[in-house]
């Protein structure tokens, strides 16, 4: 046999494994995600470079990954037929880490003494293939480059050196065995060995993987949709179906529908299917839906939000905020970004600029889709509204950047029609001449709206109103200055009175001093009386029956929210 040379890990290849090692992940599954995707890169590229240069005499017929467990030496090896490494590719990309920067982060994470903090700056480069250290003692790896004769075996138990051989006839691609740590539930460690155990991981981390990852299926459990690969049973874990990598016009309705299904456990078809690409410097697929139907604990604190992240098709995230903001929770679907590390962490999605990019072009997709909705069938619409009206109106107060277009969207219950709610754009459109102010009225159910003396004038004169009864309405509707240049005008608050003449006419003016003639002595004494409760008593127009009703400042905040506040103990 060829001799064994010994060489040593990088410095910092050393300090980042004795990081891994000591359980910066709490989460050691990862490590068999990590290893699939190296795989399905080196598969890819086999394809590619096959397909670009035809000296390469690769067989492509039949890429794919295997899984192999040997229960008695304990090893879990993971088999590709891809590009493989030659030996200098091994030193190069296995023993040293290229990316620049690392010195100095690995500070950092040293220096942090909190171990989240830490996982959030290892997250800002990929562990990837050292994350096997995690679960196994040793390491033995065995490749061949495609194109080439010479194999090597790289071996190495993750402490400072690693151990190069030159080996024959091992086939082109890469295999990784793992000489598993014992079990320790303690320290995260499953049992790495158990069918069920693989199957589950590659089930969640991998399941879109683009190339088949096969696995002997176990004698006993008679697994269904085998395939006879000699005389072992052969099973595929993962379904390999990655619709939102299909062209559009190549999925149809129905795949769509299971595949919401499937992600949203949810048994009805999607309201909403958005599907889309982006190419260029930042690549990403998306595929979002908008339920039929809110889910129970749309209002809850705990409630997640429905977006998956995805890099090349590995899974990585749930409920990734990053990519969707809250008032856009009950979005269901996958963003699968082609440029991203496998262990980006949550803190530094939020901040990355491409993503923030991302963000809101999916925001503005989504809100188009709805509004395209609007245009074009009132009835879905409706139906739409009525599941998700109230959490859209959060983004009136979340997201400054789309107010236009939610407000476009908006559909509120107004006195102009009882059972059916308008758009602001509609209500516009029935503004009386002279009339320049959107008028509002907020309370905490529609009949006590309905029912306020504040009504009473604006019912008399004809003028519609807007009931708004949803707690968040009167959030919104106090930030909001207009629409389309009319002021949104609470009738609860500030000089509404209508049909006050204008100063300067003579008229008008000798009939209003009149009237406060004839009140001289009560409104000072009800001012005086009522110093604890008012700040003024003032004559109105805008009663018709009721004697008197309370108004607030034009910059007070509305009694509904007084109460809320207090209520919150605020
Ligand atoms: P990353 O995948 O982010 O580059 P890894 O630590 O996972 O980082 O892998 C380092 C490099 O080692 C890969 O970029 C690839 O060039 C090489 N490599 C790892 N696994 C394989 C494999 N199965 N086949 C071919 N090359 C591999
Ligand atoms: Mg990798």
């Amino acid at each position: 046999a060829s001799s064994v040379e010994t060489l040593e890990f990088q410095a910092e290849t050393r300090q980042l494994l004795r990081l891994v090692i000591h359980s910066i992940y709490s989460n050691k599954d990862i490590f068999l995600r990590e290893l699939i995707s190296n795989a399905s890169d080196a598969l890819d590229k086999l394809r590619l470079e096959s397909l670009a240069d035809s000296t390469v005499q690769a067989d492509i017929s039949d890429l794919h990954i295997a899984l192999e467990v040997d229960r008695d030496a304990r090893t879990l090896t993971v088999r590709d037929n891809g590009i493989g490494m030659s030996r200098d590719d091994l030193v190069d990309l296995i023993g040293t880490i290229a990316k620049s920067g690392t010195a100095g982060l690995l500070e950092k994470i040293k220096e942090s003494q909190d171990a989240a903090a830490a996982q959030s700056l290892i997250g800002q480069f990929g562990v990837g293939f050292y994350s096997a250290f995690m679960v196994a003692d040793k390491v033995t790896l065995r490749t061949r480059r495609a194109g080439t004769d010479a194999g090597t075996r790289w071996e190495s138990d993750g402490e400072g050196t690693y151990e190069l051989q030159a080996v024959d006839g091992l086939p082109v691609g890469t295999s990784v065995t793992l000489h598993l740590k014992p079990v320790d539930g303690e320290d995260g460690l499953a049992d790495y060995l158990a069918g069920w155990k693989i199957r589950q991981i590659v089930k969640q981390y991998s399941d879109f993987i683009r190339w088949p990852i096969r696995m002997a299926a176990e004698q006993t459990e008679g697994a269904t949709g085998t395939e006879n690969d000699g005389d072992a049973a052969v099973e595929t874990l993962n379904s390999m179906k990655a619709l939102w990598a299909r062209p559009r016009s190549e999925v149809t309705e129905a795949e769509y529908t299971e595949f919401y299904q499937q992600i949203s456990h949810d048994w009805l078809a999607p309201a909403e299917t958005i599907h889309m690409r982006a190419e260029g410097t930042f690549e990403y697929e998306a595929l979002l839906f908008v339920p039929a139907q809110a889910p129970f604990d749309l209002f809850s604190r705990e409630t997640k939000r429905g977006v998956q992240l995805y890099v090349k098709r590995v899974f990585i995230m749930d409920d990734c905020e990053a990519l969707m903001p809250n008032y856009l929770r009950f979005v269901k679907g996958v963003v699968d970004a082609h440029d991203l590390s496998l262990n980006i962490s949550r803190e530094i999605l939020q901040h990355d600029r491409q993503i923030q990019a991302v963000r809101r072009r999916l925001v503005k997709k989504v809100l188009g889709a709805i509004k395209t909705t609007q245009a074009n069938d009132a009835e879905r619409y409706g139906k739409l509204w009525d599941q998700f009206g109230r959490v859209l109106k959060e983004g009136l107060v979340e997201d400054t950047d789309n107010t236009q277009a939610l407000l476009e969207l908006v559909s509120l219950p107004s006195t102009h029609d009882a059972e059916r709610p308008t758009t602001l754009r509609a209500y516009v459109e029935r503004m009386k001449d002279g009339q320049d102010a959107i008028y509002y009225l907020t309370g905490e159910t529609r009949a006590t709206v309905e029912n306020s003396p504040h009504m009473e004038a604006f019912t008399a004169k004809g003028y519609e109103v807007l009931l708004l009864s949803d707690p968040i309405d009167e959030i919104w509707a106090d930030r909001i200055p207009a629409f389309d240049g009319h002021r949104l005008q609470s009738i609860a608050k500030g000089q509404v009175d209508l049909d006050e003449p204008a100063d300067g006419d003579q008229e008008a003016d000798s009939e209003r001093s009149k009237r406060e003639q004839d009140f001289v002595a009560l409104l000072p004494w009800l001012t005086t009386a009522l110093a604890e409760q008012v700040k003024q008593v003032r004559l109105s127009s805008r009663l018709t029956t009721s004697a008197a009703c309370i108004v607030g400042d034009a910059d007070d905040i509305s009694p509904t929210l007084e109460k809320m506040f207090r209520a919150t103990g605020q």
